[in-house]
């Protein structure tokens, strides 16, 4: 599990190829594709998958029943992550160097991004004979974002901060260079003829890649653990399921890092529309999908925050999930989290049904908690959702910390939660 949950990290630099990683597993494990242009007529225990907008992916096995009687067991979770996003077109040069401006996606730990060998990926989209086409591509030059050194900002430890237009340019080439440089990478390195490329949305991502540590080489360090790591549990627990009576959807959305809103998003009409069509896929009517979201349940799967060694007053004192000490339930008055006190009993059900651990966590109740996609899937499909996630530290570092038994203990957990027709 260690190498394989390795290469899905390191393979998924940006969502466009996360996706790309989801569906290779799909298709071996026999999903169909299905385009959302087309009617669907669903065979009985059939599995299938969506696509929209190549940095989302939802894939479901069919009842083997009626939905309307069964009902749905979901779970999803964010493929993307906090990051630099090169403006296109923005490439300048500056002092004998070629650079291109940064939009900051999401929120990333900022000062963790510079002074590393970065490396560019993300999506093209071309002009061909048969129209406009996308490509998911990964260039192979490394570049950087420098800090100033401290001779020249001697608060760089003190009350610093970036400014995100002026500081966290990408310094592409230290020559000078005719024309769009990025342009000229990606048509070397894949055979693409320049002038067919018409626009691009392309991310900085660390170079080196995640690695094991620690005297038992458990705990991996690595980007995106948030939230890839869940999207790899939940891929391994669906690929291994069975159809049974529920219909099993594992939901992989984008935008969850800048508030979701978009059609790619969990706060828009994707997840209430594909439950509807799979319930009209199978023949049945509005009143079934209703009566089907009504005895369904989704677990929201998003990473936790372990208590810190050097930070543990951070933490509530009664609540202070460990590395290792298995997937946390995440709760909030406020319901920033969609956690109520059956959905959470209903998963610590699963984990005893699985012999695996789990904690729980509760803010600080004088810090804000953040959020997920737990809260408005919950609210927009009506279905009862818990709100979980593996421990870890950094989160939003280009290098966050986890633990490899928690994904091994959360890919056990959702096996049984696509395996058990209760609730
Ligand atoms: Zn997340």
């Amino acid at each position: 599990m260690k190498n394989m949950l390795l290469d899905f990290l390191n393979n998924s630099p940006t969502p466009f190829h996360a996706v790309e990683e989801i569906e290779k597993e799909l298709k071996n494990s026999s999903f169909i594709y299905l385009n959302e242009k087309d009617k669907w007529i669903l065979e009985k225990g059939g599995k299938y998958y969506i696509k929209r907008g190549d940095s989302s992916i939802v894939a479901w096995i069919n009842t083997t029943h009626s939905v309307g009687e069964s009902g749905f067991k979901l779970a999803g979770a964010h493929t993307d992550s906090p990051s630099l996003k090169i403006k296109w077109g923005s490439e300048s040069l500056q002092n004998g160097c070629i650079k291109a401006t940064t939009e900051v996606y999401g929120g990333p730990i900022i000062s963790t991004w510079l002074d590393r060998a970065l490396k560019i990926a993300g999506k093209v989209v071309l002009e061909s004979e048969n129209g406009l086409e996308t490509k998911n591509v990964k260039l192979k030059t490394k570049v950087v974002i420098p800090n100033l050194a401290i001779h020249l900002n001697r608060d760089v430890n003190e009350n610093f901060s970036y400014n995100t237009q002026n500081h966290l340019s990408v310094i592409l080439s230290t020559k000078p260079f005719e024309g769009s440089i990025l342009k000229k990478w990606i048509s070397d390195e894949y055979g693409i003829n320049s002038e067919s490329i018409i626009d691009a949305e392309l991310f900085l991502y660390d170079a080196e890649g995640g690695a094991f540590i620690g005297d038992d080489e458990n705990t991996v360090l690595s980007s995106r653990l948030d939230n890839l790591e869940s999207c790899h549990a939940i891929l391994k627990a669906i690929t291994s399921s069975e159809a049974s009576k529920k219909v099993k959807v594992a939901l992989f959305f984008d935008n969850e890092e800048i508030g979701s809103e978009t059609r790619v998003g969990a706060n828009s009409q994707y997840l209430p529309m594909i439950l509807q069509r799979i319930t009209f896929g199978n023949g049945e009517d509005i009143e079934a999908f209703y009566r089907a979201t009504s005895k369904s349940v989704m677990i929201s799967a998003d990473m936790a925050h372990a208590v810190h060694p050097n930070f543990a007053d951070k933490h509530d004192p009664k609540f202070q999930p460990l590395l290792g000490g298995g997937p946390v339930i995440k709760y909030s008055a406020s319901f920033r989290y969609a956690t109520t006190s059956e959905t959470a009993s209903y998963f610590i059900s699963i984990c005893k049904k699985a012999s695996v651990p789990c904690q729980k966590i509760v803010n600080r109740s004088d810090i804000r908690s953040g959020s997920t996609i737990g809260p408005m899937s919950s609210a927009l499909s009506g279905v009862a959702t818990v709100d979980i996630g593996n421990p870890m530290w950094g989160m939003h570092s280009i290098m966050e910390t986890a633990n490899i038994k928690d994904h091994e203990y959360l890919i056990e957990a959702l096996k049984i939660h696509f395996t058990d027709n209760n609730y």
